[in-house]
């Protein structure tokens, strides 16, 4: 697959296409970091997780 985002970070995957910072081609985060958290008490499975660096585009 080719990318046409100059910031893609393969390092961070990520398919969230309504993210500001998600690449439009490809399915990478274009930021260095991103701040992972939880909304939960007691995290036990993925969905439990968050992207905390998710801005609405
Ligand atoms: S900030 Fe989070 S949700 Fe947005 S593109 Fe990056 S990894 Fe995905």
């Amino acid at each position: 697959m080719s990318c046409n985002c100059n910031h893609a970070n393969k390092a961070i995957a990520c398919t969230v296409t309504n993210c500001r910072n998600h690449c439009d081609n490809a399915d990478f985060c274009s930021l260095d970091r991103i701040q992972v958290g939880t909304h939960e008490m007691n995290p036990t499975m993925d969905q439990c997780t968050d992207c905390q660096s998710f801005q609405l585009k």
